[in-house]
């Protein structure tokens, strides 16, 4: 969730699972719940118009319509195979909602709060494509929408095999005859990360990013994870470790700019683009979206 700044920095504590999910658990399944109160102002907006640029920006192929960044030429080439976006900390679906949905065919949605992956499920008949039964068949050259619900936290989470950590709770949209619907392995174009990575150590970040970099779609050389999170100050001090500022009500770690980068180059990622966002409240600790594979 978007942070005010600034906190008082509390250096090496380690995120801890139980605490934040109870600390979650207080928490109401809404915008303005997992946006720490800044859900019924112009940053959800802001968020998803910003997420939905870059995205494109850096995966052109995913857009509909002829555009600047996608060429009339190439929007008349029919799209290879289905579209795959995995959802990770996905709280109550408001990116898969308002970002993924829209430029991607599937979604996978983890999540370990079950009243948040409740109202996920509640509120997916609204997202764009979606129809409101599980199952439904897919009509002949029709590309329907799909959504799968996963139950469980990212710390020993492989994104090539939900279902070995994570328990399903449930599925919409058109599923019949997508890959992946009988157990087979996932793979991924995009691997979408906001407001959640903070609740897992740097150990455990950097086995997490392994396994996401190994679960890219390995025939679309331009498939990526994508990281939006808070950024904490980075103290000259810590060299090239970064800093990180632990929040006691949470449970979990904001990180500066370097810790981010070290934790990428720890797990073998390249850093593709980086971007602040901009346009939100000016009290919240800056937001940055880093596009990795
Ligand atoms: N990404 C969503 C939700 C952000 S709120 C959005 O941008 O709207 C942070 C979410 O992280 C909560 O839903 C919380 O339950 C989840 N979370 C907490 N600990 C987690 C963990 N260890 N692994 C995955 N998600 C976690």
């Amino acid at each position: 969730m978007p942070v005010r700044f600034p906190k008082k920095p509390r250096i090496e504590e380690k995120p801890d699972f139980k605490a934040g999910l109870e600390y979650w658990a207080s928490i109401p399944a809404s915008n303005n719940g997992v946006l720490g109160g800044f859900g019924d102002g112009t940053l959800p907006r802001v968020d998803a118009l910003t997420s939905r640029m870059f995205l494109l920006s850096l995966l052109p192929r995913l857009s509909t319509v002829p555009s600047s960044i996608r060429p009339l030429a190439a929007a008349t080439t029919p799209p290879t195979h289905r579209t795959r976006a995995l959802d990770v900390g996905a709280g109550i679906g408001r990116v898969t909602g308002s970002v993924l949905i829209h430029l991607l065919d599937t979604v996978e949605i983890l999540e370990p709060a079950p009243h948040f992956l409740q109202e996920a499920v509640k509120a997916s008949p609204g997202w764009k494509g979606l129809k409101e039964e599980d199952g439904g068949e897919l009509e002949e050259g029709v590309v329907g929408k799909a959504v799968r619900f996963w139950e469980g936290g990212l710390s020993g989470f492989d994104p090539k095999e939900p279902g070995e950590t994570a328990k399903e709770t449930g599925r919409r949209g058109v599923w019949k005859g997508v890959v992946g619907e009988d157990g087979l392995k996932l793979d991924y174009d995009v691997i979408w990360c906001q407001w959640c990575l903070g609740h897992l150590s740097t150990v455990d970040l950097i086995a997490f990013f392994n396994k996401a970099k190994l679960a890219l779609d390995a025939s679309e050389p331009d498939s990526l994870i994508v990281v939006k999170e808070n950024l904490c100050p980075d103290q000259p001090k810590d060299g090239v470790q970064g800093s990180t500022v632990f929040d006691d009500d949470d449970s979990s770690l904001t990180r500066s700019d370097l810790a981010w980068k070290y934790a990428f180059n720890e797990a073998g990622l390249k850093l593709i683009r980086e971007e602040v966002q901009l346009g939100f409240p000016e009290e919240l600790f800056p937001v940055k979206m880093y596009a990795l594979r």
